[in-house]
């Protein structure tokens, strides 16, 4: 092998419209209609939808008002986690009869590495095949699959067959598949930075691949490098069994507007005690205070305050969010509050990881 890093054989899996597809396996009546997980009110949000309620244009984060009007037969059912999250370990110890190398993204997606794995099969395909077998038996849910050298590709490789459906990107078909990859489908590309990379002329990864590092780096600060790499069929972040938090965060959103600075601190004590609540769960503390406040308008704030010291008791995050709350005069009634702590005490320092080629057309690499 050519290569300078070792070739891993990584799957990500993903349930279909996961949240929507569990409310029409429980409940019978649902199966073949469009329904969205959600609060219908005002100010609800679609949480999931279904794929019939997809080709009405309903989409998840958006407002319920405006998922109804484009599909006004929409069902709204209400998101049951516990059910989700019941499912969710089922899932897991699907994955846990392959490989202990498991990094969960959320409740229905995790990556997994089979670079060496329970079964001794040296087929990621394969396994990748049976794993989404055994979740339908397990389930009666449809996964789909992306499998891939590194977690970047098998995650936007896992979208494409998509519903009930996986793609394989072999080794010597990665640099090809990342020329021709849409820039607004790569992993971590939105919106704004997809607007941002066609006003630089970059439309497909060979345009993004024209660009030097510099150039990169000048117009996208850090992510200029990830972007350089990725393109390269370089993503060395490896699947991490155990996810170390970077923040800890409680929130909560008020059915009314509060404009009461009164009613403000109430709810601030309210969401401190759910923070330490965390906090203590995961015994974790941190440096740096963050007070989050949405608006009526939807307009955002945040204020941060960093200390010398590590804190995780109640009252001294309490403390801190009052403080960053009357820091300014508030803009507007709010509709939104929320308190994070950051620079934990768990962090480790990454290694500092060095650019180079990939050398995978030659690689004879089992997949
Ligand atoms: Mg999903």
């Amino acid at each position: 092998m050519e290569s300078n890093f070792p070739l891993r054989k990584i799957i990500h899996v993903d349930m279909d419209a996961f949240y929507a597809s569990v409310e029409q396996l429980d409940n019978p009546k649902l199966r073949g209609k469009p329904i969205a997980v959600g609060g219908s009110s005002q100010r609800g949000v679609v949480a999931a939808a279904s794929y019939e309620a997809r080709k009405f244009g309903v989409r998840s984060a958006m407002s319920s008002v405006l998922a109804k009007r484009n599909c006004p037969e929409l069902i709204f059912v209400k998101a049951r986690f516990d059910r989700y999250k019941e499912i969710s370990q089922k899932i897991r110890s699907v994955f846990f009869e392959y490989t202990d190398l498991v990094e969960p993204l959320s409740l229905d997606e995790a990556y997994l590495d089979v670079s060496t794995n329970k079964k001794g099969n040296p087929s990621a395909t394969l396994i990748a095949k049976e794993i989404r077998q055994r979740i339908l038996e397990e389930t009666g849910l449809n996964a789909s699959a992306g499998i891939s050298i590194n977690k970047f590709i098998a995650k936007v490789a896992s979208d494409i067959n998509k519903p009930n459906g996986q793609k394989t990107v072999n080794p010597e078909e990665v640099l090809q598949f990342l020329a021709d990859l849409e820039i607004r489908k790569f992993y971590g590309v939105g919106k704004v930075t997809a607007a941002k990379m066609y006003q630089l002329g970059i439309f497909t990864g060979k345009d993004l691949k024209t660009k030097s590092a510099d150039f990169l780096g000048e117009h996208f600060g850090k992510s200029g490098h990830y972007y350089f790499n990725v393109v390269r069929g370089i993503h060395t972040s490896e699947v991490k069994p155990h996810r170390i938090p970077k923040s800890v965060g409680a929130e909560r959103t008020f059915n009314e507007n509060l404009s009461s600075e009164i009613f403000m601190l109430e709810r601030l004590d309210q969401i401190a005690t759910e923070l330490d609540r965390r906090l203590k769960k995961s015994d974790i503390a941190g440096k740096t205070i963050t007070l989050k406040i949405k608006y009526s308008d939807f307009t955002l704030n945040t204020r941060s305050k960093t200390l010398t010291y590590f804190i995780s008791d109640k009252d001294l995050i309490l403390e801190t969010a009052k403080e960053l709350l009357y820091q300014e005069e508030l803009q507007n009634s709010v509709r939104l509050l929320g308190i994070s702590l950051a620079n934990l005490n768990t962090a480790k320092k990454e290694k500092t990881k060095t650019a180079q080629e990939a050398i995978l057309v030659q690689l004879k690499f089992d997949f």
